[in-house]
């Protein structure tokens, strides 16, 4: 059997690149030239030794949840794609039978496995996976677009959808690394105006480059009122953290007016709310996200293309899988938005 490297997090900040044997395509699987793989902070949980899927353990399974590339060749009984056809992954892989599979909730299967946790994933020379998790990818986008199509924007995307964002809607985005930043993409292109929060002022005016009608810093003093007149009225119709602090989460809470929508992204163990005052006299709906249905994944690659979302602007630093190392070092440390392993 031929050898591939590939990156594992064994933990405590452990890079290690192991040659591993290649893998080969079940029935049902495609194997994968990956071309494109991008590091996402909650791969920072394997760095640290942590994870936060559950199940997973630290150096185990391949990392990389974000991958690209060309299908390299099939397993008995593939029928729609085959071997050159450039695909991007859902992450999740689900029984395929179960209620949430049937509906294209694959990440909601009660016996999912996850790539790059629970699944040898994409930062490796190759992977396989179900046919039923490839997202064709147009000829026009990039594999590192393609990639960064997935978690990132495709997550922030259906976040947008589910807080009903349109022409008409003032929105708060807390935390810009790359989550944040998509998220800022994605309320342009469905029409919203967006005010960005982030205390690093690098983020700030990227966010700005990227479309922001106006970025904050969340320490300043007058701060709520800078929203409060941004927002018009008695305040934002819908907000997302994407930073899983507990006051960033609070803030959008209290800037978010009556009748409003609030999506939490960032991942947090636990948090203080005040739900009184935040949720039940505002009426205010508050929703977790994390992905997407396979199924919008049309509509996501069909917005990207219409509206030229630059997903490429996103991807700040480029690395081999050799230099994983410094790759999530720069990540951790957060000098980079999207840092991505091209091969
Ligand atoms: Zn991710
Ligand atoms: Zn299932």
């Amino acid at each position: 059997m031929p050898k591939m490297k590939a990156v594992f997090l064994p933990g405590d900040k452990r890079v290690e690149i192991r040659a591993v044997e290649a893998p080969l395509p079940g029935p049902g699987e495609v194997l994968v030239a990956v071309k494109a793989s991008c590091i996402c902070r909650s791969d920072l949980s394997l760095y640290y030794g942590n994870a936060v899927v559950g199940g997973a353990k630290a150096g185990k399974c391949i990392t990389g949840h974000e991958p690209a590339g060309v299908i390299a060749a099939t397993g008995a009984g593939v029928k729609k794609f085959k071997a050159g056809d450039r695909v991007a992954l859902h992450l999740a892989l689900g029984c395929g039978v179960c209620a949430a599979c049937r509906v294209g909730n694959y990440h909601l299967c009660p016996e999912w496995r996850c790539l790059g946790f629970t699944a040898d994933g994409g930062n490796a020379e190759y992977l396989v996976a179900p046919e039923r998790n490839c997202l064709m990818l147009p000829k026009a986008m990039s594999f590192v677009a393609g990639a960064i199509s997935t978690d990132a924007f495709g997550t922030l995307y259906s976040a947008c959808r589910k807080l009903n964002v349109s022409g008409a809607s003032a929105v708060g985005v807390w935390g810009l690394g790359p989550m944040g930043s998509s998220g800022v993409l994605a309320i342009k292109a469905l029409g919203g105006r967006v005010v960005a929060l982030d205390p690093i002022e690098e983020r700030r005016s990227f966010a700005k480059e990227l479309g922001a009608d106006l970025a904050l810093d969340p320490n300043e003093s007058d701060v709520r009122e800078q929203i409060l007149a941004f927002a018009g009225g008695s305040g934002l119709h819908a907000a997302i953290d994407c930073s899983g602090s507990g006051a960033a989460q609070n803030m959008a809470l209290d800037a978010t007016r009556p009748l409003g929508r609030v999506a939490f992204i960032g991942e947090a163990k636990e948090t203080t709310i005040r739900p009184s005052d935040q949720l039940i006299r505002k009426q205010l709906q508050l929703f977790g996200s994390w992905y997407f249905n396979i199924a919008e994944y049309d509509e996501i690659i069909d917005t990207i293309l219409r509206k030229n979302i630059e997903l490429e602007r996103l991807a700040t630093h480029r690395f081999s899988l050799d230099q994983a190392e410094t790759a999530f070092r720069l990540f951790d440390e957060r000098k980079t938005e999207k840092a991505v392993f091209v091969l």
